[in-house]
């Protein structure tokens, strides 16, 4: 019996009574589905400092180096979200009152603006317009006006679903000005080119949930040596002991502890990295490239509209659709998941929904589930499509690039 006074004991649903009979197929911006392999890895729990350890985050770091394309030491994990790694990378690289310039393209790059600003970084920030992706031009001219110690940027911004194919350009310019340069690689990271090294990137930054396919919750950072000397010469203490990097250095590469590691989530990522070697960067890369524009093709082939116009400013790992003006992101989101038992996400700020082509979401099989129940959901929903034509115009392109096909013409 409960004490009278005590708090009750609570009456819970066991897990499967809560979790859908059927589980959705997870096409929203992230989480995304994640392979076998990377599932049962995340059910290892071993401990979190000792040699077996050792080996397995040795091979992370390696792994990382790979995927982020860099020879650069300073690769770090990080127990939480890609927004943890972000914060790593806001607060060891400034310290209050230095020049951040945020190039900002929507919900994502803003956030880097909101974290350097709470680290007393002198924040300013440059507006792309929705559509666009960033001009160098312009950012060289604001890189002269406030000639920042760091700038930042995202690759593919997911939330109005641009791609900044500029980028390494403005890391150039931002080179040439001596400034550090952070880039968000969060839903892009795997699924298309990034070259730290070669681009003169400075810090990159991602998640676990997304481009890798592995789980939320466990984040990679990684540093230049340019960075890292900013850091190591840093006269301020840092305010957050989660998130010092020198700190962090103590379990990644001394085999020494920082906090508990979040042993499970490093097992799954070990996975997730593992697989995209296996595949290798340049196949992995052309099956993102090409699953997504057969997916575009598809719903543009339903009579529907893509977000972004500009082909080179459009981003692959998420497709945003223009939603017809009867209708609203949640009506779409919640009639495509309850009868079809896919999700899909809506937007933060655009009219649009929004279609993840990323990790194990760029797969042929679940590209027509996905655009039948989207197609039959807008017909339910009562807008006109031509449902055949897009399967049929999602097919052709895939057969028109099929890597057979490329083969035997080779
Ligand atoms: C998802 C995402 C984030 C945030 O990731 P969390 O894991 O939710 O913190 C940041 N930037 C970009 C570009 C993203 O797509």
């Amino acid at each position: 019996m409960d004490s009278k006074t005590g708090i009750p004991r609570p009456q819970i649903q066991s897990l499967n009574d809560i979790l859908p009979q059927e589980p959705l197929l997870m096409m929203g911006a992230g989480p995304v589905p994640i392979p076998e392999r990377v599932a049962k890895a995340n059910s290892v729990v071993i401990n979190h400092l000792g040699p077996t350890m050792a080996k397995v985050i040795d091979q992370v770091k390696q792994m990382a180096r790979y995927v982020f394309q860099t020879e650069s030491k300073w690769v770090l994990g990080v127990a939480g979200p890609a927004s943890a790694a972000m914060e790593m990378s806001a607060v060891n690289l400034l310290q209050p009152g230095e020049k951040i310039l945020c190039l900002n393209n929507g919900f994502f790059s803003h956030r880097m603006a909101e974290m350097a600003t709470r680290a007393g970084a002198e924040v300013h920030e440059l507006h792309i317009p929705v559509h666009e992706a960033a001009d160098p031009e312009r950012v060289r001219k604001a890189i002269e006006k406030v000639r920042p110690k760091v700038i930042s940027m995202v690759q593919g911004e997911t939330s109005n679903t641009v791609c900044n194919y500029t980028l390494k350009d403005i890391a150039a310019i931002a080179k040439s000005y001596g400034c550090l340069v952070v880039v968000d690689a969060v839903c892009t990271l795997s699924t298309m080119p990034l070259k730290m090294d070669e681009w003169n990137v400075d810090c990159v930054i991602t998640g676990g949930q997304k481009g890798l396919s592995s789980i939320p919750g466990v984040s990679l950072v990684a540093f230049s040596d340019a960075a890292w000397k900013v850091i190591e010469d840093r006269s301020s203490p840092l305010t957050h002991w989660c998130f010092d990097a020198r700190l962090a250095e103590n379990f990644w590469h001394r085999d020494g502890y920082h906090y508990t590691a979040p042993v499970s989530g490093i097992m799954a990522l070990h996975e997730a990295l593992a697989l995209v070697c296996e595949e290798t960067l340049e196949l992995r890369f052309s099956r993102h490239e090409r699953c997504s524009k057969a997916l575009q093709a598809g719903i543009e082939g339903m009579g529907l509209e893509l977000f972004i116009k500009e082909k080179e400013a459009r981003l692959n790992s998420v497709v945003g659709i223009n939603i017809p003006e009867t209708l609203t992101a949640k009506q779409i989101c919640d009639h495509i998941s309850d009868v079809y038992r896919v999700e899909i996400a809506g937007s933060f700020g655009q009219p649009i929904v929004r279609i993840g082509q990323m990790g194990e979401q760029c797969r042929e099989h679940n590209l027509f589930r996905t655009l039948h129940a989207f197609g039959s959901t807008m017909r339910d929903l009562g807008i006109r499509v031509d449902q055949p034509n897009g399967m049929a115009e999602m097919e052709s392109y895939l057969q028109s690039t099929s890597q057979r096909r490329t083969r035997s013409v080779a």
